[in-house]
């Protein structure tokens, strides 16, 4: 006896109300299943297709929407809100959190040819951020110093890589480990400190309300690390660079 198959099998592929993906939710499973970490201050630029970025600009959009008729604000009426969703989703995904979704500025290194090895300070510069717990900003100063190693790059490009890597949700301690890992990685100092002083909107705002506190860190690697001295010289110099602001 051979039995034989009903003659229609229902497909499991065609189900009428079958909806398209969410753009965010594909990236999602296409990040898990390469295995890589999209934690919320990393950049997954490098994962992100052509008109991708458009598509999760009208879903973040939408998703806004609803957040504000859950909190009970009659969009339809308001011409204030009316159109907030938008700016919003533009607003996270190409200004302030910029560095997790577009790559990095193009910066060009130069060979170190006069074998520079006096140190230089750069600072104040100016990072914006927002911390990764409340989503409100972190404002602040950063000081880089430099102990040139065998390549170099202008001054104005700590600006610019330093924009990128604060343009994300953070928390300052992380915020500066990844900052001194991008500056390394473009010019191989023999020695790099960062100093970044910066206010946390979620203790001034809200919490605590401190407004005149603020977070101080830094981080010293190669020679800045080994050499007390040299140490002592950068904080003397960013020492001085912020009495010239007073002045
Ligand atoms: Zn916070």
């Amino acid at each position: 006896m051979t039995s034989t198959l009903p003659s229609s099998i229902p497909s499991l592929s065609i189900t009428p109300d079958s909806a398209p993906l969410p753009i965010s939710l594909r990236i999602r499973e296409r990040l898990d299943a390469a295995g890589v970490a999209y934690l919320a201050n990393d950049n997954i630029a490098d994962h992100l297709r052509d008109g991708e970025l458009e598509q999760l600009e009208i879903e973040v959009a939408g998703k806004v929407r609803e957040l504000l008729r859950s909190l009970v604000i009659d969009i339809d009426k308001d011409h204030n809100t009316e159109e907030t969703a938008e700016r919003v989703a533009r607003m996270y995904l190409h200004e302030v959190f910029k560095g997790r979704y577009h790559e990095q500025p193009k910066i060009a290194s130069f060979p170190n040819v006069k074998k520079l090895d006096e140190i230089y300070t750069v600072g104040p510069i100016t990072v914006r951020s927002a911390c990764s717990h409340h989503l409100v900003p972190i404002l602040g100063n950063c000081w880089i110093g430099i102990k040139p190693g065998d390549r170099v790059i202008g001054l104005s490009k700590f600006s610019r890589v330093a924009d990128w890597v604060f343009s994300r949700p953070h928390i300052q301690e992380e915020a500066v480990m990844i900052l001194a890992d991008e500056i390394e990685r473009l010019c191989e100092p023999q020695g790099l400190a960062i100093l970044v002083k910066a206010q946390h909107y979620c203790m001034k705002w809200r919490g605590v309300k401190e407004p005149q506190t603020s977070m101080v860190n830094s981080v010293v690697r190669g020679d800045f690390r080994i050499d007390p001295s040299l140490k002592a010289e950068f904080f003397e110099l960013v020492k001085q660079q912020e009495c010239m602001l007073s002045t």
